[in-house]
């Protein structure tokens, strides 16, 4: 990485240990140009990237409306919380590994479509008919089809 006193892109590490009970990375720099030294600290990320909608939005990533969404989709149909919450997640444990800090919402509901399907096919149908909504009604045909 950079050099935050001269700039210079090249430094090296010269010290390296994990730090508040192995959850971080301290990291001991030294600048090959001006010698000055420096601390970095390296964690995992593991913030929900931002979620960017139709409109060009950015919101939260929101769990609680994936969840809603999804028991919607599932009303009155034999699948049970646990099968559920696995589903959710799974969803977030993808979003988490794009490695992106914003991603499409339409990512998002693929995803929810491709645990809908092996949870049960008529939630999968409700839940693509609103997600395809009528002015992509081909495209709901088409996943419809898929099925059959
Ligand atoms: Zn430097």
């Amino acid at each position: 990485m950079h050099c935050p006193f001269c700039n210079a892109d090249d430094t090296k590490v010269i010290d390296s240990r994990l730090v508040s009970e192995g959850y971080q990375v301290r990291r001991r720099r030294q600048c090959n140009e001006c010698n000055e030294r420096f601390t970095t600290f390296e964690v995992a990320e593991l913030i929900m990237p931002n979620v960017i909608k139709r409109n060009k939005i950015r919101e939260p990533f929101n769990e609680e409306k994936l969840r809603n969404g999804m028991k919607r989709a599932l009303e009155k149909r034999p699948v049970c919380s646990d099968a559920i919450e696995d589903a959710i997640t799974r969803i977030k444990s993808k979003l988490r590994a794009t490695g992106e800090r914003e991603v499409l919402g339409k990512l998002v509901g693929d995803y929810v479509m491709e645990e809908l399907k092996n949870l049960d096919k008529v939630a999968y149908i409700r839940f693509a008919s609103v997600y395809f909504s009528f002015d992509d009604i081909e495209q709901f045909s088409k996943e419809i089809a898929k099925l059959q």
